[in-house]
């Protein structure tokens, strides 16, 4: 089994590219999952590519899907959605779920799960929970607490056999729109700044986990348990670019190391040269530790704009997807 994939998205061009004369400067190569970016022509080739004219179901079902079964054989399952603000991350995975409009990753996997649940009840107890977190400026926020926002922050220990956090909401769900209205609920409270690049854009790295437990009815002791994170990442621009200053610009900083610690952890799950992996390098990782590699199947979906303006962040992206593969 290949642990880790990536997948490029690129998104179409949205109304104010269009309107600033923007021009697409990513070509899709045909019969590989390859592109080109600008002109000189440089390449680069991915587990899947997606380009503007391919809809949330063909991403979906593609990429995704095939996936969700390890959950229920005990792997943990991690998504990430990768890529400067405004290039469709948080579209992709849905994680502003409203249940309007085509549905993202996360609603997408929900159902998956849920119909596979259904469909096994005869001889399998399933128990499913949820949590929501937000990292933000190296705090972790819980993001399904009632308590006021300064007071919802939550920190983690490392157990024996993975990431603990002591006091973060754990959710009970029976069914997929539990599930979901829990997600729109939880996203409402993200936070959200603004820069000069994006009125709205996220400064801050938000995951959705879902946790299985499995057992069997005929032999209770015979219990599975695996956890799937969905990952909406930071924005991935250098806060340079942002005209960020003050505590932006901190976020700017915090936000770059994590994603770069993140990098290097991926790339080193992939080339297997390495017996020693620096999870402990940034929060992101250290969350995630017990997820990426070892017992773990990881997808990487790397959102880029196909905008000429933004070609300088598309190439950022595309190599640093490029190196996690
Ligand atoms: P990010 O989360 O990376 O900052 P968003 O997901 O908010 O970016 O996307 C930015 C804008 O582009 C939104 O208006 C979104 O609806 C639109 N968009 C992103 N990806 C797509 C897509 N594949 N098809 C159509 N619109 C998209
Ligand atoms: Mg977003």
């Amino acid at each position: 089994m290949e642990s880790v994939k990536v997948a490029l998205r690129v998104r179409p061009l949205v109304k104010s590219e269009i309107d600033s004369g923007c021009r697409s400067c990513i070509e899709r190569l045909p019969n590989e999952p390859q592109v080109s970016i600008g002109k000189n022509n440089l390449s680069y080739t991915f587990n899947y590519v997606f380009d503007e004219n391919e809809g949330q179901g063909k991403v979906y079902n593609l990429a995704v899907k095939n996936l969700i079964e390890n959950l229920f054989k005990g792997y943990n399952l991690t998504i990430l959605a990768y890529g400067q603000t405004g290039s469709g991350k948080t579209y992709t995975m849905g994680t502003n779920y409203n249940g309007e409009g085509e549905l993202g990753v996360i609603p997408r996997a929900v159902y998956d799960i849920f119909d596979i649940i259904e469909s096994r009840k005869e001889d399998t107890t399933f128990g499913v929970t949820v949590s929501f977190l937000e990292l933000y400026n190296e705090s972790l926020y819980d993001l399904l607490t009632d308590k006021p926002r300064e007071q919802s922050i939550v920190d983690m220990r490392e157990m024996n056999n993975g990431i603990c956090i002591p006091g973060l909401t754990e959710l009970q769900v029976q069914n997929a729109d539990n599930a979901l209205a829990i997600l729109k609920e939880g996203s409402s409270g993200r936070v959200v700044g603004a820069t000069a690049m994006n009125a709205a854009s996220s400064r801050s790295h938000a995951v959705f986990t879902i946790n299985i437990k499995i057992m069997n009815k005929t032999n209770p002791k015979d219990v599975i348990a695996s956890k799937f994170h969905l990952v909406d990442l930071a924005g991935s621009e250098r806060s340079k670019k942002t005209g960020a200053t003050g505590d932006r610009f901190k976020e700017g900083i915090n936000i770059n190391k994590g994603l770069m610690v993140l990098g290097n952890v991926i790339s080193q799950l992939c080339d297997g040269q390495h017996s020693f992996i620096n999870y402990r390098d940034s929060k992101l990782t250290r969350l995630l530790q017990d997820s990426l590699g070892g017992n773990s199947v990881t997808l990487m979906i790397a959102c880029v704009s196909p905008a000429d303006y933004n070609q300088e962040e598309s190439v950022s992206t595309l190599r640093y997807a490029d190196r996690a593969k």
